[in-house]
């Protein structure tokens, strides 16, 4: 995208208004440009309407028209969620109008470096968390991103002294061309979101885009363990400081003893006491940061995000020794292997951000076993046959629900469970997800573990992962 002032006078479409849509156009509007807002939603549906026709943006809702995007338009900004296969998006890509997500603009406007976070899973762990180190440092951050606030608005709040921290999903990248982070950050690869990318390569190369702007003076962070982040970190330009939890690494952050490699997780109890995260220069000289023991959340894969959120602030110049406190204070972020309370002797756990198998397997690795797991959702055409060994090994009931119950339930089956229950549909998901609970807390004996990880998606019965999360907390609270 060109500088923002090149705009003045021209046509800008904002397409989809919820959050950074409505930010997007404020801005553009403010920068002199002839904004069009348009969102396929039904005006009601689009609170955001009215405040952009008061300050005179032009707004069409309930519909995509045919000549929203015309010779003439200078720039299409897309909410990241919409497909690049609706109509007005392929219309710009057929008369060559560049198309952005407001990543693209943010990356423009903010004064204060950024660093860009994204992976498949633990992005929003890994940048709360990062956050929190780089304020316990004095770094001044804000925090925002795909993790709820739209980057512009914060882009235009930070001062030149502070840190943006920006959560970013493989959607917001792929509608990126110039965004260049001081930091960027690549925590792992899993296949997902295959619906919007179509394949693999597509996914991997949006999420590539964070580093395709690095250049001298920027640190490329990557988790070494995965060959793929390796691969896009190593060839990047800028330093480098990739982190691992099986290997030493100089430069970079590592476990001191390291985990046996390939295991995909491992339960938090029996992780030896003394275990470090440790830093070290290309030099091999050694920084103790942290005992992995102590960290504020649990699990393997969290270890791996504490890694990539050390590598982040040692990057950005925090001292060392401030980075202990709030790696052990840190309890983790909603939805996330959330502890929900003990019920009838059994505990349970909200884990209704896991959307794809690899999270499941995470999490369930990540608690003592036996557990009684509630999965299943939303279909994508994953192949949930991954989950098969872990089914085995560490499960004792499965409660299956949504779009994908049958192809979890033959998971289970081919695992050799014999608990295993089938919940079907009724009109009212919350009810569904209640009877789902009750199946589970019917399997778990008192000293089990009930957790809701469902491997998919939540859109085929509720409007987000939160809802179904919060629904999953009640239940359990009324058993
Ligand atoms: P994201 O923002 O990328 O969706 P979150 O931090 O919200 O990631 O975590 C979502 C879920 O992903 C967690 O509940 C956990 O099951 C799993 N997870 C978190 N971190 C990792 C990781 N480093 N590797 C694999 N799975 C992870």
């Amino acid at each position: 995208m060109m500088p923002l002032a090149n705009y003045r006078g021209r046509k800008v479409v904002v397409l989809g208004l919820a959050r950074s849509g409505a930010a997007a156009a404020k801005l553009f509007h403010q920068a002199g440009c002839v904004v069009t807002a348009n969102d396929r939603k039904e005006r009601e549906a689009c609170p955001e309407a009215s405040e952009l026709e008061a300050l005179g943006i032009s707004v069409v809702c309930g519909g995509h028209l045919n000549d929203l995007v015309t010779a003439d338009t200078a720039l299409l900004v897309k909410n990241p969620g919409i497909p690049y296969t609706a109509s007005p998006v392929v219309q710009a890509e057929a008369l060559g109008v560049e198309v952005v997500t407001e990543v693209e603009v943010a990356g423009q406007l903010s004064p204060a470096p950024i660093v860009g976070i994204t992976g498949s899973n633990g992005k929003t762990t890994t940048t709360t968390w990062s956050g929190e180190l780089l304020a316990a440092a004095g770094l001044a951050p804000i925090v925002a991103g795909n993790i709820g606030r739209p980057l512009v608005d914060a882009a235009q709040e930070i001062g030149p002294d502070g840190w943006l921290v920006a959560e970013l999903s493989s959607f917001q990248l792929k509608g990126t061309s110039g965004f260049h982070p001081r930091i960027a950050c690549l925590l792992n690869l899993a296949e997902t979101h295959l619906d919007y990318h179509g394949t693999m390569e597509d996914y991997v190369a949006s999420k590539a885009k964070l580093f395709a702007n690095l250049a001298d003076g920027d640190t490329a962070v990557f988790n070494a363990d995965d060959p793929v982040c390796a691969r896009i970190g190593q060839s990047s330009a800028g330093r480098k400081l990739p982190f691992s939890l099986t290997r030493r690494l100089s430069p970079g952050v590592s476990v001191e003893p390291p985990f046996a490699a390939g295991g995909a997780g491992e339960p938090s109890d029996s992780q030896p006491a003394e275990r470090w995260i440790v830093a070290r220069d290309a030099g091999g000289a050694e920084t103790r940061i942290a005992r992995v023991d102590r960290l504020g959340i649990p699990g393997r894969h969290n270890c791996a995000n504490a890694l990539a959120a050390v590598a982040i602030a040692l990057a950005a110049g925090a001292a060392p020794a401030s980075l202990q406190e709030p790696l052990e204070r840190f309890k983790g972020v909603e939805h996330r292997l959330e502890f929900v309370g003990t019920f009838r002797e059994v505990r349970y756990f909200n884990d209704s951000k896991a959307t794809n198998p690899t999270a499941t397997i995470m999490s369930v690795s990540s608690l003592p076993a036996p557990l009684v797991l509630i999965a299943g959702g939303l279909d994508r055409g994953s192949d949930y046959r991954e989950l098969i060994p872990l089914f085995r090994e560490r499960l004792k009931g499965v409660v299956a629900l949504g779009e994908t119950r049958e192809k979890i339930r033959k998971v289970a089956e081919e695992a050799g469970l014999t608990s295993v229950a089938v919940v079907e549909p009724v009109e009212d998901a919350a009810e569904t997800l209640k009877r789902a609970v009750l199946e589970a807390a019917a399997m778990a004996e008192p000293g089990d573990i009930v957790l809701l990880s469902p491997a998919c998606a939540s859109w085929d019965m509720f409007q987000s992962y939160e809802d179904r999360g919060r629904i999953f907390k009640q239940s359990a609270h009324t058993l």
